[in-house]
């Protein structure tokens, strides 16, 4: 039956243009092994990685196109950027420009009334009464699983016995509410400061009940600050021993600013195993090192597949990429999360994996991947924050 799925995919495949005009994807060896369970087909496509953003409509396409073959109900087609002459990301993360809190085109300052941020030395961030530590999961780009790590990881430090929030400071695309299933809208203290709402045991804000998600894009960037500061200093938090900030993704000046203005303990950076995706993890790695913030580590995500058919691993994505990244970089690395229908499926249903099946083996992944951000935060208060070296 996935025999004939397979070469189903593969004749439709051969039938497309690619879009630098050369040749047919499988003719030219750029598809890896197909895997189809449980009626969901994966496979990578290896691009240039100065490529990858011509390739993306492509692979748009190609989701499309597979999931509307007989028996397959959806894909997942990730691109792996092929290695250049002496490994990809060797290239040092090119500078960002100067943070300026004021929009682009002179519009004024957020309404926040924080100093320049540029102006503000790292050290010198009030803290948020009441929060303990403040914690970044953060990602160089979209799609690489980053909320649904932020939530698991908020859960595995409540299950672990702390008094955990989750700030969803997504202003690209909010998930927290769909990932924690959470559908009111925060109810206000007394006009003056909000009340977070509670799923899982967890204090929770998200950026989608303040930025109206008709608002365009280009007016979202400019409220980010003055929404940051007021889902951080104008919520009720109460005491909590961490709170796990759900960046938006990338190393743009928006989130340059917020990994300035926030006072943050560290930063997980999350990544999938892909060259392209560790090219884009090197930048915000180089993003939180500008603003002395200490990097946790760096976990990854959609690892390895496990077959749920034959419980068998692939490595459909090139999998130990991040660990050797790390290990280069002189980064903790925090652990490996599998590509796992079943971490979506819980994530797309608002019942997280770790708090769903609190004895799964997933949840015990993210209990250690806690554990060892723990330790690092801990270390960090014990020692100088470890230096990232970058060649
Ligand atoms: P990001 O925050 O980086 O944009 P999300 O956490 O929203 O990414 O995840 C993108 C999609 O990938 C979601 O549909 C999510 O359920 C799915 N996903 C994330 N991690 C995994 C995983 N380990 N296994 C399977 N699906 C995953």
């Amino acid at each position: 039956m996935s025999e004939a799925q397979k070469t189903e995919i593969i004749e439709m495949l051969r039938g497309l243009q690619p879009p630098d005009g050369k040749g047919d994807v499988v003719s030219r060896g750029m598809v890896s092994d197909i895997f189809i369970a449980d009626g969901k087909a994966f496979f990578s496509l290896s691009v240039a990685s100065d490529e990858a953003e011509r390739f993306e409509p492509f692979r748009r396409e190609i989701e499309q196109r597979v999931a509307g073959i007989a028996g397959i109900a959806s894909a997942m087609v990730a691109l792996t950027a092929e290695r250049a002459g002496g490994g990809a990301g060797r290239t040092a993360p090119p500078p960002r420009p100067p943070v300026r809190p004021a929009a682009p085109g002179g519009r004024p300052a957020p309404a926040s009334g924080a100093p320049p941020a540029a102006a503000r030395p790292a050290a010198g961030k009030p803290g948020v009464p009441g929060i303990d530590k403040i914690v970044a999961v953060a990602s160089g780009k979209g799609g690489v699983g980053k909320s649904t790590t932020a939530v698991n990881l908020a859960l595995a430090f409540a299950a672990l016995g702390l008094k955990v929030g989750i700030l969803d400071a997504d202003i690209y695309g909010p998930s927290v509410p769909r990932l924690l299933d959470i559908r009111d809208k925060p109810k206000s203290a007394g006009g003056r400061t909000m009340l977070p709402l509670e799923a899982y045991g967890l204090k929770a804000m998200s950026m989608g009940f303040l930025v109206d998600e008709e608002t365009p894009m280009i007016w979202r960037g400019p409220m980010v600050m003055s929404a940051l500061t007021q889902m951080l200093r104008e919520v009720e938090w109460g005491t909590l021993d961490l709170l796990v900030v759900d960046m938006p993704p990338g190393t743009g000046d928006a989130q340059l600013t917020m990994a300035q203005q926030v006072p943050l303990a560290g930063a997980v950076i999350v990544s999938t195993p892909q060259d392209l995706a560790l090219l884009d993890a090197r930048k915000g790695l180089a993003m939180f090192r500008k603003v002395d913030v200490p990097v946790l580590g760096i976990v990854e995500n959609m690892s390895y597949f496990v077959c749920p058919n034959c419980g068998t691993s692939h490595d459909v994505f090139g999998h130990g990429g991040a660990r050797r990244e790390a290990d280069r970089l002189g980064v903790p690395f925090l652990g490996e999360v599998p590509l796992d229908m079943r971490i979506r499926e819980t994530s797309d249903a608002g019942s997280p994996i770790v708090a769903c099946e609190p004895e799964g083996p997933h949840a015990k992944v993210f209990a250690d991947i806690a554990a060892k951000t723990l330790a690092g935060i801990e270390g960090l208060n014990h020692a100088a924050a470890p230096r990232i070296v970058f060649e």
